[in-house]
């Protein structure tokens, strides 16, 4: 007992809290629903009185003024009902649809800005997918809310209406008719039994429809969701058209259709028994609603025949107690489809409240003219959460004011990893870094990074155009774009396309689109950092998918592109750091080296000769094949 009532309010709790998202998200859309709500309730009620009236005239006076104006009132009201909910079906749409987007933009809104760490997590994503399977596969979720509130409204108002209209058949009244059974018709107890008859049939609807859900619910929620997730993935794959290439030649349509068959086939037992479950309540509620509506028609039909009323109140009260049977069902309904929401509501939270940890400091950067920020790793190491090895063990390094460096090492020895301590996408679990003399955590997070200017090896470009993508804003400063992009070796490749830093890259919007090659995105993703212009310049492999002529054409012009900025470059090949003057080489999260070129190589016993050796070996012997 105590837990239902500690779930009960839970379950209150969190349906207020959806609420309170929803009014926060656009204000207008709850009161508007209610309007709605409204004006669709007392739509029925309108014919079923004005109906009765025409038929009781009809049937008694015909007075022809009387049934005139009923006629008018009924066309009347029915036009202008129907023009007020056309408007404000219009409205509704608008300010859904403006809900809808701005819920999504929030949920956005916490994916961009929370913690990196939490990006990297798998479980994150998880979350983020619970809310997207709940809402394609169940239809639940915060946008439901509104949705079922409205029917619940609806349903309340008709229950009020139909209550209004019909509750005095209910009453013993004064009758015409003669004989025990108007009598009988006419007595307390028959509108009682009529009335238990009533509310029973709502509850077992209500239990038939609850248990219905419930069945659906169960059939959709686990292993179907994420097939259909997988599903999803499946189809996004095969409509990206840049997976055509490899789809064609490794043959991967056999397994991409041999894999989406089997979801298939695994949802189709789910969707027959759904499909069964519905059959079955579907066909219970419907035999329980002839049963009772011939109740209903007899108790007033005899009522009618007795005297009790005008003949033409028989549409009247069997309107409003049908009204009355729907509209007390779908109230009911509501709240357990409330309840039934609340685990997509959960998944909402669950997503939205995913702890941040990193500190946030507010000191500003000091602006300085002469670039003379000077940054410090002290003692720091580092484990990725969830992880209990150290990517980066003790390392102690000072970037020298306005000098180049380049990091190198072998794939996993920690050279990423220490980027993304210094760009702040994690918090050193040891040690601190330094920006002149104060601890990084301490500033604040963008005026922190306005002084860098990263190109990491997995750099994203937008489908967007070409200026957009080197400036990352709508606003593009052509001239210095263009300047950029030259810089990074795109200058002739720019003056080829026909609408300039107005080229859209890729065909996923536009026909015109441009395609380009790995090298060349690698070079707009420099110009982008170039565009940004800050005092640190961090470059992870910038060169791994330039030709030899293009990676040469950007270490001859490293110090243009560069300038007085301090630049860290890293690279597992070794060649192309031979024009720093300051070498520092990581080995299994260790910096176990430092120097310049000839210092280095000189120490035959060191990491830097073995892996110079292994390499130039390497070059060589794949230049002598060739
Ligand atoms: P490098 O840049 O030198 O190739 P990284 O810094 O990327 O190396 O990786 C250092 C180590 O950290 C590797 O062992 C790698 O597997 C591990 N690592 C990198 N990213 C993650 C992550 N997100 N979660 C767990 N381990 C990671």
């Amino acid at each position: 007992m105590l837990i239902m009532f500690k779930k009960l309010t839970d379950d209150v709790k969190i349906i207020k809290r959806g609420f309170s998202v929803i009014h926060d998200t656009q204000s207008g859309v709850i009161l508007l629903n209610i309007i709605c709500a409204v004006f669709e309730a007392v739509t029925p009620f309108i014919n079923i009185y004005l109906s009765a009236e025409i038929l009781n005239e009809l049937g008694s006076g015909k007075d022809i003024r009387r049934l005139t104006i009923l006629v008018a009132l009924t066309v009347g009201l029915n036009l202008l009902v129907y023009l007020i909910k056309q408007l404000l079906y219009r409205l509704i749409n608008i300010c859904n649809s403006l809900f809808e987007n701005k819920l999504t933009m929030r949920m956005n809104n916490k994916t961009l800005s929370t913690d990196y760490a939490n990006i990297e997590n798998f479980d994150t994503r998880m979350k983020r997918q619970r809310i997207n399977d709940l809402r394609n596969v169940n239809g639940r979720g915060i946008w439901f809310m509104i949705y079922n509130m409205r029917n619940i409204i609806r349903s309340l108002f008709v229950i009020i209406f139909a209550a209004v209209m019909s509750y005095k058949i209910f009453f013993v009244s004064d009758i015409t008719g003669e004989g025990t059974f108007y009598n009988i018709i006419n007595s307390p107890l028959v509108s009682f039994i009529m009335l238990a008859l009533i509310i029973i049939n709502v509850i077992f609807t209500m239990y038939a429809n609850a248990t219905s859900a419930k069945k659906s619910y169960v059939l959709f929620d686990g292993g179907v969701t994420s097939a259909n997730t997988v599903a999803a993935y499946i189809v996004d794959y095969v409509t990206g058209y840049n997976a055509g290439k490899d789809i064609r030649l490794y043959n991967q349509k056999k397994m991409l259709s041999g894999e989406f068959s089997s979801l298939i086939d695994k949802l189709k037992p789910n969707f027959n028994q759904l499909e069964k479950n519905q059959k079955k309540y579907g066909n219970i509620n419907s035999a329980m609603a002839v049963v009772i509506s011939c109740l209903v028609y007899l108790f007033v039909g005899f009522k009618a025949l007795a005297g009790a009323f005008l003949i033409g109140n028989i549409l009247k009260y069997v309107g409003s107690i049908n009204e009355f049977i729907s509209g007390f069902s779908g109230f009911m309904n509501g709240f357990t489809e409330f309840r039934n929401n609340n685990e997509a509501l959960r998944a909402y939270f669950d997503f939205m409240e995913i702890p941040d940890s990193l500190f946030h400091g507010t000191l500003t950067t000091e602006k300085r003219a002469d670039n003379e920020y000077e940054i410090e790793f002290r003692n720091v190491s580092f484990k990725y959460p969830g992880t209990d090895t150290y990517a980066l063990k003790n390392l102690n390094l000072k970037f020298n004011i306005g000098q180049r460096m380049a990091v190198v090492g072998m794939n996993g020895s920690g050279k990423t990893t220490m980027i993304k301590l210094l760009c702040r996408l994690y918090d050193p679990t040891e040690g601190e870094i330094t920006l002149n003399g104060i601890d990084i955590k301490k500033y604040d997070y963008d005026e922190y990074m306005s002084i860098f200017s990263v190109v990491f090896q997995d750099f994203k470009l937008f489908s967007f155009t070409l200026g957009q993508n080197v400036t990352t804003s709508v606003d593009v400063d052509g001239e210095w774009a263009a300047k950029c992009l030259s810089m990074a070796g795109l200058d002739e490749r720019l003056s080829s396309m026909p609408k300039g830093l107005d080229t859209p890259l890729y065909k996923d919007f536009e026909e015109d689109g441009v395609e380009i090659s790995g090298g060349e995105a690698q070079k707009i993703a420099l110009a982008r950092a170039l565009y940004k212009d800050a005092p640190f310049i961090v470059l992870d492999e910038p060169t791994a998918a330039l030709d030899p002529i293009a990676e040469f054409e950007v270490y001859s012009k490293f110090n243009e592109i560069v300038g007085g900025k301090t630049a860290i470059y890293i690279s597992h090949r070794l060649s192309s750091c031979r024009f720093c003057d300051d070498i520092a080489v990581f080995h299994e999260g260790e910096l176990i080296q430092r120097g310049s070129h000839d210092a280095l190589i000189a120490d035959e016993g060191g990491k830097y000769h073995e892996l110079w050796t292994a390499q130039a070996q390497y070059y060589a012997e794949n230049t002598g094949n060739h």
